[in-house]
């Protein structure tokens, strides 16, 4: 379900100053995960998994933020319908009884560390493809409890819909357990965030406020930044270009 053939992606988005960079975004990919996520997107490198739809349902993250933050948990599960699915196994107590199991349960746990090195392993692969260069702070720190316990669903299934079944046991064991609230043959997006309106939005350098806009009002306004802010709109959006 995940789409990665990048010389496959359409070209016809020129107004997007990102350039195409082998992540596997896509034109409408930054504004659909802001709406999902109901704040605007930052530092996303790529899509880890998606709707049959083509909806982005991971949103990946490179190991190191633009500020310079590390950051662990590369793949985040950003649609809203399995994101509360997952929360109620996890408020099903789901997590106490896998931690338990991994306890007691060998094969469980050499799959769960399995997956843990996996994930390491795909992190690093995405922080060369970004150019995080080296991020010593969190080697050997996966996400989601990894390797020994299971702290956050939401991160196993982010993990397990990247990486494809048999990656990450507990999270495809968790993503059957959502069945009855969404599946991977099922568009489940219908509805499950505002589609009306701006995205949440604070990449300025998208120009997004001035999309729409006529000849006439993108010189106006150009007009007023030169007077200095002083515009008819009191250069309130100053900022926005
Ligand atoms: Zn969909």
């Amino acid at each position: 379900m995940t789409a990665r053939h990048l010389h496959d992606e359409p070209h016809d988005e020129p107004q997007d100053a990102r350039p195409e960079d082998g992540t596997g975004i896509r034109g409408e990919d930054l504004d659909v995960l802001s709406r999902q996520l109901g704040r605007p997107v930052r530092d996303v490198v790529g899509i880890g998994a998606r709707c049959v739809c083509g909806n982005p349902l991971v949103a990946v993250t490179a190991p190191r933020l633009s500020n310079g933050i590390p950051f662990p948990t590369t793949y985040y599960l950003s649609h809203p319908v399995i994101g509360a699915a997952v929360s109620r196994l996890e408020a099903d107590g789901v997590m106490t009884a896998m931690s338990a199991r991994l306890g007691e349960d060998d094969e469980l746990a050499r799959g769960h560390r399995r997956a843990h090195e996996a994930y390491l392993a795909a992190r690093a692969a995405v922080g060369e493809r970004a150019g995080t260069g080296p991020v010593p702070e969190i080697d050997g720190v996966s996400a989601g409890g990894m390797p020994t316990r299971v702290k956050c669903l939401h991160v196993l299934v982010g993990h397990a819909l990247s990486a494809g079944p048999g990656v990450n046991p507990l999270g495809d064991e968790a993503i059957a357990g959502i069945a009855p609230w969404w599946t991977a043959e099922r568009c489940s997006c219908d509805g499950a965030w505002d589609t009306a309106g701006c995205a949440p939005a604070a990449d300025l350098s998208r120009h997004t406020r001035t999309q729409g806009l006529s000849a006439e009002e993108l010189e106006a306004k150009r007009a007023a930044r030169r007077r200095g802010a002083a515009g008819p709109d009191g250069g309130s959006d100053e900022k926005e270009y």
